[in-house]
């Protein structure tokens, strides 16, 4: 089975796990007034975090999604306007920061232009004509495609937050790969960003893991949210070594990983009934489903029986996601099959 379902599905590899028997533990949930808990190598982790994205400080907890709703739960209250677009993982996927039974935070949706970033004109006007809270924005983008937004867009949304006064949050579950793909740094593309979640359980590899980063005075107040959500949590040095040899050793192979897209894509251009973008960005390709007269779930089954497993995107496309352990020929053979299941439909 050739399995292109998503870039979780990263294993870590021996000399990661090796990390783990000589980090130094400790109690990270025992946290001082400034944050720091007692895991020297959770906290060498944060300080990574917070150096690789030029902010001043960074926390550790077990999943993208507990970073995203921490971070909307520190920047917010119950009923805050929060600036979203519609296609952002944190509303499609994530949810319970928006729910009436939890976050009671209310969207106020932006979109996406064609190219899949931020609509900064149409998000100056909500700014302009709604008491908005919060502006947060995805980077890259899952469900546009793994789209990356531009330096002129993200200097403009620093500029808009700026100017309302609107502090800027990052979903930055795949930062690295906008950097690779961008050129910039993590830093750099942050800079417009008052908070940033990025996933070390991704395309960079460990096994479990996100940071939210921010100002010292953000993280301490986000590290009493982590603590109200349940993610504290206790020896975390065993996870954050393996996050720790990630950001050392795997953030140059996601270039590799954008690089195997663009084959899969080039493989799969000029299909019959399935539909590829003409580019893509990142290490992500959505492919269209409308015109077989199959839904998603039945595609994802059938190319499953002949050894490709997609999964779902949206309510009708299906996706390839690249990572780290896939090969030139799985991405080969995956094309072929792909493309002589096209034909024949
Ligand atoms: C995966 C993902 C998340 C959530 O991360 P988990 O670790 O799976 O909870 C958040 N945002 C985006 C864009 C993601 O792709």
């Amino acid at each position: 089975m050739i399995d292109l379902r998503s870039d979780t599905l990263t294993m870590p590899g021996r000399e990661m796990l090796e990390t783990i028997l000589s980090a130094p533990l400790g109690d990270s949930g025992r946290t001082d007034s400034e944050a720091r808990g007692c895991d020297p190598t959770v906290s060498r982790l944060e300080d990574m975090a917070a150096q690789l994205t030029g902010k001043e400080r960074a926390i550790f907890l077990p999943s993208g999604t507990m970073g995203n709703l921490t971070a909307l739960l520190t920047h917010c209250g119950p009923n805050d306007e929060v600036l979203i677009d519609t296609r952002q993982h944190l509303y499609r996927t994530e949810k319970a920061a928006f729910e009436p039974k939890f976050g009671q935070l209310k969207p106020v949706f932006y979109h996406l232009t064609p190219g899949g970033w931020p609509d900064t004109d149409e998000i100056e006007t909500l700014l302009k004509t709604h008491p908005i809270k919060l502006l947060c924005v995805e980077n890259t983008h899952n469900g546009a495609g793994g789209t990356v937004i531009p330096p002129e867009a993200l200097e403009k949304i620093g500029e808009l937050g700026r100017k309302y006064s609107v502090p800027v949050h990052m979903d930055g579950a795949r930062l690295f790969n906008a950097a690779a793909a961008s050129g910039l740094s993590a830093a750099e593309i942050c800079r417009c960003a008052d908070s940033v979640m990025f996933c070390i359980s991704k395309g960079l590899g460990a096994p479990v893991g996100s940071m939210l980063c921010g100002s010292r005075e953000f993280i301490i107040r986000a590290n009493a949210t982590r603590k109200l959500l349940g993610g504290s949590m206790r020896q975390a040095g065993v996870l954050a070594a393996c996050g720790i040899y990630a950001l050392e050793h795997q953030i140059p192979d996601l270039a590799e990983d954008h690089r195997r897209a663009k084959l899969c894509l080039d493989l799969l251009q000029g299909m019959k009934k399935l539909q590829v973008p003409e580019r893509i960005c990142s290490n992500i390709i959505i492919i269209g489903t409308e015109a077989t007269g199959k839904t998603p779930a039945q595609v994802v089954d059938d190319l499953k029986k002949q050894g490709v497993w997609l999964s779902l995107s949206g309510d009708t496309c299906v996706r390839i996601v690249l990572c780290r352990d896939r090969t030139d020929e799985e991405v080969r053979k995956a094309a072929e099959i792909i493309r002589s299941y096209d034909a024949a439909l």
